[in-house]
Order: C-alpha cells, then sequence, then structure tokens
C-alpha cells in the first residue's frame, strides 16, 4: 500500500514527521507494509513549480491508496493571486480527488476535560462526528463574482446542490451512524433557503429508503450552533452542507479543548485524503511546539477507511489515549511541563510499540 504524504507549509513538516513515525512503527512491529512518496502543496507548491497544487502532486496522489496531508497556507504568499494562493492547492486537491465527505470526529478524552473552556459536565463524554459535504454548496456554486449594478458594486455566490450530491452525503452519514449510536442529526436552514428545503427532502427520501433503521432529526443551522454548547451530548452523527459544516465543525473543537486534537478524512468514490482540522500555524511553526496527535489520529482514520486495518486504527488510538492519560502534553494542552512536538511523536511510539 502506497501513501502520498504532503507536509505543505508551516507546522505541516513537523507534524507530519510524527505521523511518520507511527507508520515506521507500525511497519516495524506490526508488519503493515506501508510505503510512502513525498509531494509538494500549497505554498511548498508554489515555490517549487509556481503552481499550490502542481501537476507531479496531482500525479502522486492519483497513483496512491490515500494522501496524508500536513496544512497549507502562511504569510508568504498572502499577496498572491487567489489560485496562486495555498488555499486554492487545498481547495484544488479535494475537488480533482472528488473528496465529497468530509468527516470530523469530535471525542473528548477524559483526562483533557479541564483543556476545554467549557464546564466538564457539559463535555465529558462528548462524542460526535460531523459529517461535512465538501467539493458543492456554495464554495464552488457559480455565478460567482463581484460586479458593478447601477453605480454599486454587489458581491455574490450561489448555494447550489443537486439531488445525487445530497443523496450520496446523506448515505455516508447514515452509513457511519450505523457504527456509532445510530443517529443522524441532518442541519440545515430551510425555513428560508431553497437549497435547504431540497436538502431536507431528499435527506428524508434517502432515510425512508434505506436507513429507516437509524434515527434521523433535523435542526436549523442556528440552533445548531447554540445546541453544539449549551448539550453537545446530545449529538451522535451531524450531516450537513459545506458551508454549514465549516463553521460548526471548527466550533466543535473547541470541545475538545485543542485544534491540536483534531482529525479528518476526506472520502469520495476512488480516492481519501487523511489531515488534522488546523491550519499551517505560522505563530509557532519551526518552534517545536505543535500539537501532532491530530495528524496521527488522522492516520489512524487512514488505517481505518483506506488501509482496511480497523484493529492498527484501534492500536493507534489506544496509544495516544495512554499517553494522554500519562500526563504527557504538548503546549497547547499543557499548563506545565510540556513536551516537544518530536517528544509526543515519541510517548505515542513507544506505546504503541508495547501494543505489539
Ligand atoms: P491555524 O489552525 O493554523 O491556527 C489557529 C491557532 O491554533 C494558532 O494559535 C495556532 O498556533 C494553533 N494551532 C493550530 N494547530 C495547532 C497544533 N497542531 N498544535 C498547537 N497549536 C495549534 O489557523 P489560522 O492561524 O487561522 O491560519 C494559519 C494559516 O493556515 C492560514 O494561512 C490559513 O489559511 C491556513 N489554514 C489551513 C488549513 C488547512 O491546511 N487545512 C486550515 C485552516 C487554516
Amino acid at each position: 500500500m502506497k501513501i502520498a504524504i504532503l507536509p505543505g507549509d508551516g507546522i505541516g513538516s513537523e507534524i507530519v514527521a510524527e505521523a511518520i513515525k507511527v507508520l515506521e512503527t507500525l511497519n516495524r512491529h506490526f508488519s503493515l507494509g506501508a510505503e510512502w512518496a513525498f509531494g509538494d502543496i500549497g505554498g511548498a507548491g508554489y515555490d517549487v513549480a509556481g503552481d499550490p497544487y502542481p501537476l507531479i502532486t496531482r500525479d502522486l496522489a492519483k497513483q496512491s491508496d490515500a494522501v496524508l496531508l500536513g496544512a497549507v497556507g502562511g504569510p508568504k504568499w498572502e499577496r498572491l493571486d487567489k489560485p496562486l494562493r495555498p488555499e486554492a492547492g487545498l481547495l484544488g486537491i479535494r475537488a480533482d480527488l472528488g473528496l465529497f465527505a468530509n468527516y470530523r470526529p469530535a471525542k473528548v478524552h477524559a483526562q483533557l476535560v479541564n483543556a476545554s473552556t467549557l464546564k466538564p459536565e457539559v463535555i465529558e463524554g462528548v462524542d460526535l462526528l460531523v459529517v461535512r459535504e465538501l467539493v458543492s454548496g456554495i464554495y464552488f456554486g457559480q455565478p460567482r463574482g463581484i460586479e458593478v449594478r447601477n453605480d454599486q458594486r454587489y458581491g455574490f455566490n450561489t448555494m447550489l446542490y443537486a439531488e445525487s450530491e445530497v443523496e450520496r452525503i446523506a448515505r455516508k452519514a447514515f452509513m457511519a451512524a450505523r457504527l456509532r449510536s445510530n443517529r443522524v442529526c441532518s442541519v440545515d436552514k430551510a425555513n428560508v433557503l431553497d437549497c435547504s428545503e431540497l436538502w431536507r427532502e431528499v435527506v428524508c427520501r434517502v432515510h425512508a429508503d434505506e436507513f429507516s433503521d437509524v434515527e434521523l432529526s433535523h435542526m436549523y443551522v442556528d440552533n445548531a450552533a447554540m445546541q453544539l454548547i449549551r448539550n453537545p451530548k446530545q449529538f451522535d452523527v451531524i450531516v450537513t452542507s459545506n458551508l454549514f459544516g465549516d463553521i460548526l465543525s471548527d466550533e466543535a473543537s473547541m470541545l475538545t479543548g485543542s485544534i491540536g486534537m483534531l482529525p479528518s478524512a476526506s472520502i469520495g468514490e476512488r480516492w481519501a485524503m487523511y489531515e488534522p482540522i488546523h491550519g499551517s500555524a505560522p505563530d509557532i511553526a519551526g518552534q517545536g511546539k505543535a500539537n501532532p496527535l491530530a495528524t496521527i489520529l488522522s492516520v489512524a482514520m487512514m488505517l481505518q477507511f483506506s488501509l482496511d486495518r480497523i484493529d492498527l486504527a484501534n492500536k493507534v488510538e489506544q496509544a495516544v489515549e495512554q499517553a494522554i492519560n500519562d500526563g504527557v502534553r504538548t503546549a497547547d494542552l499543557a499548563t506545565a511541563g510540556a513536551v516537544s512536538c518530536g517528544q509526543m511523536g515519541d510517548a505515542v511510539c513507544s506505546r504503541l510499540k508495547a501494543l505489539a
């Protein structure tokens, strides 16, 4: 099995180095048999090839069983034209690989309850999954632009969903729920938006036709934003559109205490990509302070979804849990005695090795 590794920018190379240590440990002690090759994306892609998603990276990604991405972006590339900026590379690879389903689990570790800004009784035991549609909706809909009408400039975007796009993301959410607590909450704004009205109708139809064993509820996005803070434990799987999912999953990440903890999987019909949900953190890049656990947990998602090794995914999650339980903390989680990014990677690998 071949993995394309795209470290990207900022802390990308630091966190990915720790994920590679985990893959090496799995090869050596669990006979995983993974091989990997590196590619450039984001600012790194622009620096090397004048393109945030270079052709050579496209080829590498498409010839691999899975892609592991660090993060992209940084002040160095902020003034470039929009299509040349690092973020265009990220949207580019998601669209090019057809990665329509984005899974973002948010699980609160018992030992990290006090790292959140919310009260322990509210977040203890939270374990939810946001399933976000990733390659359509308002981020991609046409027409879009800024133009002058009646002597005034107007900015506009189009929120657009085809029935087939809603059907396929709804199916993914129902299937994920069957492996969890069997509950799906579909989040929309059907009281105001026509696009959401269709979304809700299609979700209901897919549910009735194929997944009536799963409990389905609906919530307007403004209420969902409130409920995530008020009582996050009520949620199992949340399925929603690109824009709403972007916002709600970042909100959900803060339930867990640090954005450095949350992995993600983006999956299409043929390819899949795994990445932490955070960005390139230019403020701490090159200092060894980054938390690599989101990236290491993204490797666990890769083992489960792309490499068909749920046994090893469980071991990686167990090793991370043990490191946390043993009090190993990077600076984003520690009140004192923080370890470096590399030391956290080593701590996970030594516990993983002990599970062999
Ligand atoms: P960010 O996620 O990079 O950082 C937000 C805050 O969280 C910072 O204080 C940072 O130090 C901290 N942080 C992030 N990851 C961490 C980790 N692993 N360990 C410890 N602390 C961590 O978001 P931002 O500052 O808004 O954006 C920085 C750059 O990243 C921008 O160029 C942005 O466009 C880009 N970005 C990329 C992605 C991606 O690659 N998927 C996602 C979001 C933002």
